[in-house]
């Protein structure tokens, strides 16, 4: 079976984890987000795709759920000395190395997707990871600040702001322009099963679907294509989404993203079971949904939700 999923960060990760376990002969392939990308300390950073990468491969921190497992920080203390920020982006050192080869063979021509290929040669994730696009695509969030309304690249938002203040708009710069990566059209081309993890449904999925060309392959595909919600209760489980959505006017419960999702993208919805109230109003809208519990808590009740995942692929397959 070839299964492709669309991730962000975390949500996005640790729900892969689950998948191949549930899944162990599947052929996966991840889109990953590359809006969150940034460039610090002249270096090209890619939260998600190192996120995926690192828990795959089983580098990650697992309690922080970002960034290694046995870190230091030597690099970024020895640049504060210097005055070199931002000082709220934890870089650590084992990081950065794979930051600096990045950006090596970004230097030396490679495309992000090639670049990800050689880095995951290491890792050995499982999967098939590419970028969403080679193309630079980076979320801004308009905010409003001292001096004014203002847009400020997505991490000093989320990480730098911690998402205090309200956002006003979501942008996926440069998305417009932006090719889907070599072998993603494809890969939704093949797929049996598509899959949204519960990732963030505006910065990390939203993103990817913003990519001309993939919202189009995945919609007219005519694969089951399956969501789980990351909202649990009318709240994220972790992290801001709910600022995020409403940004873009949703609001922040399941029911309320798969209707963002819609019918004409998406055929299955997963909620939890503290959700089960709205099954009904999620299917008159014309998605088959089912309530399963949805907290990723530990190995096995993540594999279940993938497997309740592929379950309902196999009762919506056209
Ligand atoms: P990020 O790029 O690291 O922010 O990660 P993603 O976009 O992949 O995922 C973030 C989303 O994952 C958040 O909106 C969370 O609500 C959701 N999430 C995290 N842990 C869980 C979990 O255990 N269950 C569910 N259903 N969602 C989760
Ligand atoms: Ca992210």
């Amino acid at each position: 079976m070839r299964i492709v999923v669309l991730a962000g960060g975390i949500g996005g990760a640790r729900f892969l984890r689950g998948l191949k376990q549930a899944a162990p002969d599947a052929e996966i392939t991840v889109i990953g987000n590359t809006g969150d990308d940034i460039h610090l300390f002249g270096l090209k950073v890619c939260p998600d795709l190192d996120t995926v990468m690192y828990t795959l491969g089983g580098g990650i921190h697992e309690e922080q759920g970002w960034g290694r497992a046995e870190e230091t920080f030597t690099v970024k203390e020895e640049l504060a000395a210097y005055g070199v920020g931002p000082e709220w982006f934890g870089l650590g050192d084992r990081d950065f190395a794979t930051h600096i080869v990045r950006t090596q063979m970004l230097g030396a021509g490679y495309p992000l997707s090639a670049v990800t290929e050689a880095l995951c040669t290491r890792w050995q994730p499982g999967v098939r990871l590419l970028p969403m696009t080679d193309d630079r695509v980076e979320t801004h969030v308009v905010v409003d600040t001292a001096e004014g309304r203002k847009a400020v690249h997505f991490q000093e938002y989320w990480v730098g702001m911690r998402a205090a203040v309200d956002a006003h708009a979501v942008v996926p710069v440069g998305a417009e322009q932006a090719k889907p990566a070599p072998g993603v059209l494809d890969a939704i081309a093949q797929a049996d099963v598509v899959l949204f993890p519960p990732s963030n449904p505006v910065v990390s999925v939203g993103t990817i679907l913003a990519v001309p060309g993939i919202r189009e392959a995945i919609a007219g595909a005519g694969v089951p294509v399956v969501g789980l919600s990351p909202l649990i209760g009318g709240a994220p489980v972790r992290g801001m989404a709910d600022k995020v959505l409403a940004a873009i006017g949703v609001e922040a419960t399941a029911a309320a993203v798969a209707a963002h999702y819609g019918s004409g993208l998406l055929d299955g919805w997963l909620v939890d079971t503290a959700d089960a109230g709205t099954v009904p109003g999620v299917e008159a809208a014309g998605i088959r949904c089912r309530a399963v519990p949805l907290l990723m808590s530990d190995a096995d009740t993540t594999a279940a939700m993938a497997r309740a995942a592929l379950t309902l692929a196999e009762e919506v397959r056209p």
